[in-house]
């Protein structure tokens, strides 16, 4: 499995987000390692960019990655 393209640059994957030691090591081997395509980080950064991507969003937060892509999509022009 390739690695995820963000591993130089990942706030999550260097360590610098709070999160319980043997769970982070986990996530880094689960999505960090092969899984990007379901880190709500990465799907961020795939479709909007990385200043897009906030600070506070872990990879096991789809539902959250989900929401800021479809607000970002919205276009009350045409609601
Ligand atoms: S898979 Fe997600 S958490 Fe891991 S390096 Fe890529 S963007 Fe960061």
């Amino acid at each position: 499995m390739a690695d995820c393209e963000c591993l130089p640059s990942c706030p999550f994957f260097k360590g610098e987000m709070a999160i319980e030691e043997e769970l982070g090591k986990t996530y880094r081997v689960y999505y960090c390692h092969g899984g990007m395509a379901i880190c709500a980080r990465y799907m961020v950064f795939q479709e909007l960019g990385k200043p897009s991507v906030p600070p506070d969003l872990y990879p096991d937060q789809a539902s959250r990655a989900k929401q800021i892509l479809a607000a970002a999509k919205y276009d009350p022009s045409k609601a």
